[in-house]
């Protein structure tokens, strides 16, 4: 199946992926329609934004959003983007979906502060080509300005495989970036097959230690064991921690026992429209007045 493909193929990195180019893309109708459709998407207005909390674990409350991009799709209903980001991707579309996404999310965090929210993070993912694209720091400049967000309210999500690749172009990128007041963060931690000790050679605020471990944290006794080196480490290099894809209290109790600072996962919150995140967001500030 279709999605199936499209959904390991992103998840196994790039030279699967590059394999499932050439394969499917001639080969499988789906693609092609798919493509042809989210050409229009953005125009028909078919892409909407997700924010998914992320919270703090000694305190337990939201200090970030991370924007995920959904595609309400006329006849298939609301596509997730393990679908549809490696269509984007391979076809170039990523870049003005990438710029909407950038802007929607800038928008929203301002709409949020303008409400008396409590200021938090929004966090946006950048794929492989967006991150290689020569004008990624002026649309980012842009946007901010645009929107009146303050740089540090914004934090930028790339992949360990991509910013392993080519360790100076991401150092440059990185640089301008931080120099503008960007945060940044090193989404799927663990899977890219690095080292921190490269990695501490980047201007990295945030790192994400990947849902494949916290998936088996409870299971398996070594990746406890990783999991508590990397918060370590981590921890000493300077970095804040962020664990994705907690689903059980047991995985949280463990992450807590090692300190790691943020958690973001199904135990806590689902991805949510921007209504429900708005409606979340007030009931925790309410929460907090009524203490
Ligand atoms: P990611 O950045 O690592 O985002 C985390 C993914 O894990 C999200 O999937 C989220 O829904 C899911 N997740 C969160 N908590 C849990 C949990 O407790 N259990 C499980 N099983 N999953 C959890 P989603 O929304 O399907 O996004 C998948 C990937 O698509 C993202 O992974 C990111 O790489 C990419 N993506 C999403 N939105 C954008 C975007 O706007 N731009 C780009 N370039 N990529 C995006
Ligand atoms: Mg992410
Ligand atoms: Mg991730
Ligand atoms: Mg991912």
């Amino acid at each position: 199946h279709a999605d199936t493909a499209l959904y390991y193929a992103k998840d196994e990195g790039r030279n699967n992926y590059q394999f499932y180019t050439t394969s499917l893309s001639t080969k499988n109708p789906e693609f092609l329609t798919l493509e042809k459709s989210l050409r229009y998407a953005l125009e028909r207005n078919e892409l909407t934004v997700y924010y998914q909390p992320r919270v703090n674990i000694a305190t337990n409350k939201i200090t970030g959003m991370e924007a995920l991009l959904r595609w309400k799709h006329p006849e298939m209903g609301l596509v997730g983007p393990s679908v549809f980001i490696p269509i984007a991707e391979e076809s170039g579309l990523i870049i003005p979906i990438g710029e909407w996404v950038l802007r929607a999310a800038c928008i929203q965090n301002q709409v949020w502060q303008q409400a008396g929210l409590p200021p938090l993070k929004i966090a946006v993912n950048l794929s492989p080509k967006q991150f290689r694209q020569p004008k990624l720091v002026e649309t980012v400049a842009e946007i901010l300005e645009q929107t009146r967000l303050e740089p540090h309210f914004l934090e930028l999500e790339i992949t360990e495989s991509t910013a392993i690749e080519d360790l100076e172009f991401t150092r440059t990128v990185l640089r301008n970036l931080e120099k503008m007041g960007v945060h940044l963060s090193i989404d799927d931690f663990g899977t890219g097959h690095s080292s921190l000790s490269r990695l501490q050679l980047l201007p990295i605020h945030n790192l994400k230690i990947d849902k494949s471990f916290i998936q088996q944290l409870t299971t398996d006794v070594r990746v406890a064991h990783i999991v508590k080196a990397i918060v370590t480490l981590a921890r000493s290099l300077g970095l804040r921690l962020t664990a994705e894809g907690v689903e059980k209290p047991e995985e949280l109790d463990f992450l807590k026992s090692i300190n790691c600072e943020d958690v973001q996962g199904f135990l806590f919150y689902k991805p949510l429209s921007a209504e429900k995140a708005t409606e979340v967001l007030q009931n925790q500030r309410i929460m907090t007045v009524q203490r």
